[in-house]
């Protein structure tokens, strides 16, 4: 099996506020891309800013002649309409021993499925969804949990050496994806235990800045209080650039793995509730910092 290295080429599905970065990162590491994405803008955005990518006008037609392929798509439903079911699919169009790399957030389950699939075609899969938002994409120090083959990621491991920092095996096909979601809800929970103690601590006087300042130097310190509280939440601009359309799918992914796995977990419950509840009041886009202010307005509920 021989290692994928630069110049190797790589078809990259999704160019949205994950995958522009991260498939700019492969281009300067020297991998030679063919991109696709279903809004033309985003394709001809990233061809007009790395001419050596190629436009591909479908997932087939992207995966033509590359080694691998990865995706960088919203869900795992979608990934699998353009990897196996839907028209011009990436399958029809990839070589046999290619390699699949789904870096979106999937549900682990249909992961499990979709890799059983794939190597009826003779396709492998590995899955690797990223932690560490946008700002980490660009600088290449995402966090990569893999599922799949050791053999696999060796192969690979260049390729997501140029966009991650921290590699690690979780375990067979669908565990990157699992541990992604029950990363994803200690991230949440982690965010609106903050909001709503800010918006305790403002009613009762305190100042927001302060709290945060505090929370950092004590034993209430979290992801959320580092870097969200005094950058996105206490200065309003709500801009971390993760919707939180994404993450309440992501707790509903959590949620469905407990209940695939019949633990009653009462606490995720909850909060697949809350973030549904948050994505249908705050509106499409907005970003999942947001939540504080549909924790102000829970607040003002009688
Ligand atoms: P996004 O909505 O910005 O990007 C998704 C892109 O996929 C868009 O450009 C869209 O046009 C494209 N797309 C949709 N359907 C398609 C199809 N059938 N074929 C080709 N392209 C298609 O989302 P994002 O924030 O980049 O997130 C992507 C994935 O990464 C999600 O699974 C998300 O949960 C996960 N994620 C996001 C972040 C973050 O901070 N934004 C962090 C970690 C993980």
């Amino acid at each position: 099996m021989t290692t994928l290295a630069p110049p190797a080429t790589i078809a990259f599905i999704g160019l949205g506020m994950m995958g522009r970065p991260m498939a700019t990162r492969l281009v300067e590491a020297g991998f030679k891309l063919r991109v696709f994405d279903v809004s033309q803008k985003a394709v001809s955005d990233f061809v007009g800013a790395h001419p050596s990518a190629l436009a591909a006008a479908s997932a087939k037609a992207a995966a033509q002649g590359a080694a691998a392929l990865i995706t960088m798509l919203p869900d795992g439903k979608i990934v699998r309409q353009a990897v196996l079911e839907g028209r011009d699919a990436a399958v029809d169009g990839l070589d046999a021993g290619a390699l699949v790399m789904d870096m979106s957030s999937s549900n682990p389950v249909d992961t499990q499925k979709l890799a059983r699939d794939l190597a009826g075609r003779g396709v492998a899969l590995l899955d690797a969804p990223v932690s560490g938002g946008v700002k980490r994409a660009v600088d290449g120090s995402l966090s990569i949990m893999v599922g799949g083959s050791a053999a696999d990621l060796e192969r690979v491991r260049p390729v997501f050496g140029a966009m991650g920092k921290t590699i690690t095996l979780c375990g067979p096909a669908g565990a990157g994806h699992a541990l992604k979601a029950l990363n994803n809800y200690l991230s949440a929970a982690g965010l609106v235990a903050m909001c709503e103690a800010l918006v305790v601590g403002e009613a009762f006087g305190l100042d927001p800045g302060t709290m945060v300042d505090v929370f950092n130097s004590s034993t209430g310190k979290s992801n959320a209080t580092e870097v969200k509280g005094r950058q996105f939440v206490v200065s309003r601009t709500f801009a971390a650039g993760f919707t939180t359309a994404l993450m309440a799918k992501d707790l509903r992914t959590a949620g469905d793995v407990a209940q695939h796995l019949k633990l009653n977990m009462p606490n995720l419950q909850q909060a697949v509730s809350y973030w549904t509840a948050a994505d249908g009041k705050l509106g499409k886009g907005a970003d999942h910092t947001e939540i504080f202010r549909y924790a102000e307005m829970l607040a003002e509920e009688e």
